[in-house]
């Protein structure tokens, strides 16, 4: 009894599900910085909004000193200007002096208001330091989790490469050279998936229809060098006779067709 597939063909398709394995464990691989770099701009996030509020929190802090500096300055002003008034000789003079404290209680006023402002400011600053911290904490007991969960994940994927890529120099070793190093060129040409199951006389990869004299030639075919290439997206494909059992067990087919859907032809 025939095979279901030639065996070249058989062993390219073994290959070609490790590869597909491969590809995966390697784009998966490939994601780690990118989330690293997600969880890093978090923490560093929340650090900044610390920073700025205690930077509001510092300027409000600055600026109730500077108006009850005002405050006291005004004050020692005023003292001074009654100190004077008792030894004016003239009218006109102590009305002046009347005129400049009056003055200088209207600047301890307006001072006053303002240091009102800043001790509202400061408490609000300070709920929002106290939040900010909070914040922060809660982030970064959060990326601990995540960088742990990031480390595991990168450590399993590398095992899987590895292991991954044992399989492939066994699978590769009964592959004449010549037809590895073509497999290779395909697959580097679709992102890996080289090979195409002929499903209703069209390429199951790019769709395109495989004329029957082809598909006659491939049901023909016992050479086990003989390949058949799909015309329109130059893969290698591959024939299953419907009532044949032992289709390949690892779903290349549907692989193939993935790809397909993904517009990877
Ligand atoms: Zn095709």
């Amino acid at each position: 009894m025939r095979a279901a597939v030639q065996k070249i063909l058989q062993t390219l398709l073994d290959l070609q599900a490790v590869d597909i394995r491969l590809h995966e464990v390697r784009a998966r691989l490939a994601a780690f910085p990118k989330k690293t770099a997600e969880v890093d701009a978090r923490v560093a996030a929340a650090k900044a909004a610390v920073e700025q509020s205690k930077a509001s929190q510092l300027n409000t802090i600055k600026e109730r000193k500077k108006y009850e500096l005002d405050v006291e300055q005004w004050k020692e002003r005023v003292r001074k200007y009654r100190d004077q008034t008792s030894q004016v000789k003239t009218n006109e003079a102590y009305k002046a002096l009347q005129h400049e404290v009056e003055m200088a209680e209207a600047e301890i006023a307006k001072a006053e208001d303002r240091l009102l402002e800043q001790m509202v400011n400061a408490e609000e600053y300070d709920r929002r330091v106290k939040a900010s911290e909070k914040d922060l904490k809660e982030v970064e007991d959060a990326a601990r989790g995540q960088r742990a969960k990031i480390d595991a994940e990168k450590a399993a994927a590398e095992k899987d490469i590895a292991a991954l890529e044992a399989e492939r120099a066994r699978a590769v070793a009964d592959i004449p050279e010549n037809l590895l190093d073509h497999y290779d060129r395909i697959v580097r040409k679709h992102n890996g998936i080289a090979l195409a199951e002929v499903r209703n006389e069209k390429c199951g990869a790019c769709g395109m229809i495989v004329r029957p004299h082809v598909i006659q030639e491939m049901r023909r075919a016992k050479g086990e060098d003989e390949l058949f290439h799909c015309e329109t997206c130059t893969r290698i494909l591959y024939y299953i006779e419907a009532d044949q059992p032992g289709a390949p067990a690892s779903g290349p087919a549907q692989q193939a067709s993935a790809a397909t859907a993904h517009g990877e032809c």
